[in-house]
């Protein structure tokens, strides 16, 4: 090994030297998204959480789709066929400041446009994804019901053929960009099995109620979706992805944007701690001078850096096309799970101030407990690895 000397320097932003993975084109859409997160997000995101809303999240999402940030990593279509590793450091930008806008890009971009991308026929493409690229048009993806969540089989929204068309009934809960959105991918039950339809939100019997009272992802569109009698022509159901296939596969799409995106949040958390802990004087010492602190330094860079690290690898797999649903569910149940285990012991660092909204940490803290739910929890993943270890499947 060389002397130190000869080394590069050890930088605290990056001390694995990840960095040095990527490239100037990875760099620059890094830098991109973050400047643009920076300038928009972070000045006002404090108050857009404290009032509970998203304003302006079509502004927000004709802008993200400028950067490129809507369905980032698809071909064609407007879409900026971006590589996966270019699309998780999106993620891990926007998620840096803050949940609710990587939920927006994620439910936009890996369930909306993915699902019509992957399994929508012609038509459906050239009719939506343009607009949803560009930000012009939001999309919603409506699977989980107040009855079921984790056990998304057992639906009930339900489709009958009658005559030439389709009639979609039923409710969907916890839709993220519901009510904002003017196309919704819903799941529902047919007698061919699980189908997914393509709503356009100003269908008759269609309404979408926001969900209120939420204590994280604030800054976050929330919604049910009642569909009472939803009559759609043939062309609306994704002629691709019959049964839960079709679901999981656009479920596993957005997971892996989170395994990136949970560590934007760690990351934000931890850099408040380390700066607060260098000015923050108890016993006429900086906080950050104490062993105690350091030790908590020290063991969320580890965690911060690695999950960064399984993130990349993750991209590059799936990059290669070689990315399996179990080593998502490896990455999203790591890195959301540290992530939280972050913001909490940033908080402890913070004191008191780590519980107010002038720091991000509280706020990272809270968002990531629907992070960890969302897209499978932390059960669902724990069983997808325990079947895929031991061959025993331990859902039922
Ligand atoms: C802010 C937010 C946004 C969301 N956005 C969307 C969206 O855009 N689209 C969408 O379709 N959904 C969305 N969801 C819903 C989300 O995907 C579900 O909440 C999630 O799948 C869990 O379902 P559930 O809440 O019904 O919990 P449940 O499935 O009822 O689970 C409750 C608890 O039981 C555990 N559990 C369940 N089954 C088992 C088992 N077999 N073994 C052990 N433990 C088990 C779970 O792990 C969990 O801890 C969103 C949720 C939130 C909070």
């Amino acid at each position: 090994m060389p002397a130190p000397s000869k080394l590069p320097p050890f930088d605290p932003a990056d001390p694995l030297g990840i960095d040095d993975l990527l490239s100037p084109e990875d760099l620059a859409i890094r830098d991109a998204v973050r400047s643009w997160a920076a300038d928009r997000v972070l000045p006002h995101i404090a108050e857009w959480y404290e009032r509970g809303e998203l304003p302006g999240i079509r502004e927000l999402a004709k802008e993200l789709g400028s950067l490129g940030a809507l369905g980032m990593s698809l071909e064609g279509y407007g879409c900026a066929g971006a590589s996966a590793v270019q699309y998780g450091l999106a993620c891990l930008e926007l998620e840096a400041a803050d949940s609710g806008l990587r939920s927006l890009v994620s439910v936009q971009g890996s369930l909306a446009m993915y699902a019509i991308h992957r399994f929508g026929s012609e038509e459906q493409k050239q009719r939506w994804l343009p607009g949803m690229a560009a930000g012009e048009i939001i999309g919603c993806f409506g699977l989980t019901e107040p009855d079921h969540g984790s056990d998304p089989a057992s639906m009930r929204t339900h489709a009958k053929r009658e005559g030439g068309d389709w009639v979609l009934s039923g409710r969907k809960m916890w839709i993220t960009n519901g009510s904002v959105a003017q196309v919704a991918v819903v799941w529902a039950q047919t007698d061919e099995g699980i189908r997914g339809f393509v709503v356009p939100t100003d269908a008759p019997g269609f309404s979408a109620p926001e969900i209120k009272h939420k204590w994280s992802l604030r800054a976050s569109v929330t919604s049910e979706l009642v569909l009472d009698e939803v009559r759609l022509p043939e062309e609306a159901v994704l002629p691709e992805g019959t049964g839960l296939r079709g679901p999981l596969s656009c479920l596993s799409h957005a997971r892996y944007g989170i395994v990136w995106g949970a560590m934007g949040a760690a990351r934000s958390s931890f850099e408040s701690a380390v700066a607060y802990s260098k000015t923050r004087e108890q016993f006429d010492r900086p906080i950050g001078g104490f062993q105690l602190t350091q030790a908590k330094l020290a063991d969320m860079a580890v965690e911060l850096h690695k999950g960064i690290l399984l993130a990349h690898h993750l991209g590059r797999r799936m990059d290669a096309g070689r990315l399996r649903p179990e080593q998502v569910s490896f990455g999203k149940l790591n890195n959301v799970r540290e992530a939280i285990e972050i913001c909490r012991t940033s908080r402890t660092i913070l004191g008191a101030n780590g519980i107010s909204l002038e720091y991000p940490v509280m706020r990272h803290a809270t968002n990531l407990e629907s992070v960890l739910t969302y897209e499978g929890t932390v059960e669902m993943h724990q069983l997808v690895l325990g079947k895929a270890l031991t061959g025993l499947d331990a859902f039922r």
